[in-house]
């Protein structure tokens, strides 16, 4: 951990809810800042995810290329890379596309039942769907899963606590799969 640690956080396919429990810190991203840097994130105007990361929390499932090539990006400049809910961790909500072929869930969300403009070319402007969303561990090495839809606020502090503190923390307790 650097001697002033530096956190990110990264918003992939989710839907922005993990995010807003992180903003339910409250007070306590008072405390956070006190003790760490925040250098990236949908909270802080920096366009490129930076070097020397210490802590990523990382929302939403791997689901386009664009999602593909960040999420790999990231990785490399991260030393503790956290899979932050349940979409990140499992798949979750944009998983449930998986069933059907791309084309077919395109056809039903922009062609069927689309009144002015129906259309799936939507290339160069929205980076393609991957064939399946995936959770982040199949893409890149994760080192703490923190499950929840969303992880409760006091399970992002204590979690950020430890990690901040050097250690990995153990969720097992805090969720439906602990002892
Ligand atoms: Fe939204 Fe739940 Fe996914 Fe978080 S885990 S991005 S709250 S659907």
């Amino acid at each position: 951990m650097s001697a002033r640690p530096r956190i990110a956080t990264v918003w992939l396919d989710g839907c922005s809810g993990c995010h807003m429990s992180f903003l339910d810190l409250d007070e306590r991203l008072l405390g956070l800042l006190e003790r760490a840097d925040l250098v990236y994130g949908p909270l802080v105007d920096v366009k490129e995810f930076p070097e020397g990361v210490d802590v990523t929390l990382v929302e939403g499932a791997v689901s386009n290329r664009d999602d593909l090539e960040r999420i790999q990006r990231i990785r490399a400049r991260t030393r503790v890379l956290v899979a932050f809910g349940d979409c990140a961790v499992t798949g979750n909500v944009p998983s449930m596309r998986n069933r059907f072929p791309v084309g077919v869930v395109l056809e039903r969300a922009y062609v069927e039942h689309v009144a002015r403009n129906p259309g799936t070319d939507f290339e160069p402007e929205v980076p393609p769907l991957l064939e399946r969303a995936r959770p982040v561990h199949e893409i890149v090495r994760v080192d703490v899963h923190l499950p929840g839809c969303p992880p409760s606020a006091d399970t992002i502090a204590w979690a950020l606590d430890e990690l901040l503190a050097g250690r990995t923390p153990d969720v097992s307790p805090r969720t439906r799969f602990g002892a």
